[in-house]
């Protein structure tokens, strides 16, 4: 019985060996057994396959022999299966596998009889994967701290775990002291409340969270910011993290603020404009109308005063006619205003509509110095016409032409001592014809040649009082000459004289 019993405790026994054996050769690891002297004493199918040799060839000869990359004394097999054989301590590590370019896990124990037994597998896809993830993982990061814009991420339950160095920078405070709910302490106190049940609702239902609000600054202001967050979530659709950005939007908020205040100003300013150009237009009506009733009185004083002088009511003593004289003089100087007030109402009204034909200009020059010569004489003025022969064609009103002329003639004479001399010059240049006038009268200021076109424009100089005058004349001529799309500039220097020049188109497409 006893030896039944022991035979079958020896099949017992290789019944388990063999299946450890069975276990060994199946495993999906590789593994091999050395004895104390190093030599291998067991190797399984996966070693076989992996290290690419047969277990012929490698049973009982020197592991180092048969692999000689492990022998350096400086590579970490080396080192590790010593240390294992010496200490009777079990070994992990991983390992770069040169021959084979592959990483591998190691598991290496100490055996009784003094060597050990090697169990690894090639962990080289799963290395890759998590250097991939490392590598990505860094990406972010980078992207994340040369990014503009303050990002952060928050863990599932609404902690904060990472803030970018542009947090830290606005802020002025430590990494630890905003993480989890630090940065509590920076929100604005006004917005804090809506800012945490709005974050706290987010948490709890994973929608997307926004808002704007103020956090402060380093420098202790507070600045707009629009804050988002987005969940994301693994396979299971479980939020694994949340990703969230702060922008500072204080400056556009300003712009907008401003743009705002600017829109206003512009539409009062608008509005008061369209009240002064009504008020204008108002008075403009007025001087019209006030002109129109002032002139048929005087115009019918004129008539009769004429009449008187003229002996159709009894004969006229001389004090008498001297006083009628004067009387006229005065009444034809009030139907000058009145006229000149007349002339200038239609122009700003857009009344006046040149009727273009085309002419000689120098005849009509002509004319209108013949119709001035006797106050040239006069004034012992000596006036004179350059020009050379030839037609000066011009596309103008012919009657409206004639009174600008007058008027700047009249000035050139009104303004000029008496014996001075006044030349009108005509000159031709690039397409346009120019008619100069030019005295050697009292002049202009030069920080006064910019008012001469306005409306009123009185200026004092030595023969002003003297000769009289409304200040509507120029501002007339100017306008008659927009009218033509023609130009009229003065040069002047004071006490030496002036020159006023018109510059028309020769031709012009009417
Ligand atoms: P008025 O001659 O009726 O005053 P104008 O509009 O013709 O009005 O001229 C405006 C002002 O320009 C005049 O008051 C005068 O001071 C100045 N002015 C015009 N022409 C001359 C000139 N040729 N020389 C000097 N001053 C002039």
């Amino acid at each position: 019985t006893d030896m039944t019993k022991q035979v079958r405790a020896e099949e017992q026994q290789k019944e388990l060996s063999q299946q450890l054996v069975d276990v060994l050769e199946s495993m999906g690891d590789a593994f091999f057994m050395l004895d104390k002297d190093w030599r291998v004493t067991r190797v399984n199918h996966h070693q076989e396959k992996v290290s690419e040799t047969n277990r012929k060839d490698t049973i009982g000869k020197s592991f180092w022999e048969v692999f000689p990359a492990t022998a350096d004394p400086k590579s970490n097999y080396w080192i590790e299966y010593h240390k294992v054989a010496k200490t009777k301590k079990p070994s992990h590590f991983i390992e770069h596998y040169g021959p084979l370019d592959v990483w591998t896990e190691v598991n290496a124990y100490p055996t009784p009889d003094g060597g050990i037994s090697v169990f690894f597998r090639d962990i080289s896809q799963r290395k890759q994967a998590e250097d991939a993830l490392k590598e990505s993982e860094a990406r972010l990061r980078f992207m994340a701290e040369s990014m503009p814009q303050k990002v952060f991420t928050a863990t599932p339950n609404g902690e904060i775990d990472y803030f970018n160095p542009q947090w830290i920078e606005f802020t002025g405070l430590a990494f630890e002291e905003m993480l989890e709910w630090g940065w509590i302490q920076l929100v604005h106190p006004d917005d804090l409340d809506e800012n945490i049940r709005r974050w706290q609702h987010s948490i709890k239902t994973g929608e997307p969270f926004e808002l704007e609000h103020r956090f402060l600054r380093a420098d202790g202001q507070y600045r707009w910011h629009v804050s988002r967050a987005q969940p994301m979530r693994d396979s299971k659709g479980n939020i694994v993290r949340w990703f969230g950005s702060n922008t500072d939007i204080e400056d556009i908020r300003r712009t907008a603020a401003h743009t705002e205040e600017l829109e206003q100003k512009t539409a009062t300013l608008k509005e008061q404009r369209a009240q002064l150009v009504a008020i204008n237009s108002a008075k403009d009506e007025f001087i019209s109308l006030a002109s129109h009733q002032l002139r048929t009185p005087a115009t019918s004083v004129k008539q009769y005063i004429g009449m008187m002088l003229e002996g159709y009511a009894e004969e006229v003593m001389p004090t008498q006619r001297d006083f009628l004289q004067r009387a006229y003089d005065s009444n034809e100087r009030q139907l000058n205003i009145v006229n000149d007030l007349l002339k200038v109402a239609s122009v700003d009204a857009g009344k006046v509509k040149p009727r273009i034909e085309k002419f000689d200009l120098s005849p009509l020059i002509k004319e209108t110095l013949e119709g001035q010569a006797a106050k040239f004489t006069e004034r012992e003025q000596n006036v004179t016409l350059q020009a050379t022969a030839g037609k000066w064609l011009v596309s103008a009103d012919r009657d409206l032409l004639r009174m600008v002329l007058e008027n700047l003639i009249d000035n050139a004479s009104k303004y000029t001592y008496q014996g001075k001399a006044i030349k009108v010059k005509l000159l031709k240049s690039k397409g346009n014809v120019e008619i100069s006038i030019q005295d050697e009268g009292v002049g202009v200021p030069e920080d006064k040649l910019n008012k001469l076109f306005q409306k009123f424009s009185r200026l004092d100089n030595p023969l002003s009082i003297a000769v009289g005058g409304t200040g509507l004349g120029l501002y007339w001529v100017r306008k008659i000459i927009d009218l033509h799309h023609g130009t009229i500039t003065v040069a002047s220097q004071e006490g030496k004289g002036s020159t006023f020049t018109v510059t028309l188109p020769m031709k012009r497409l009417v």
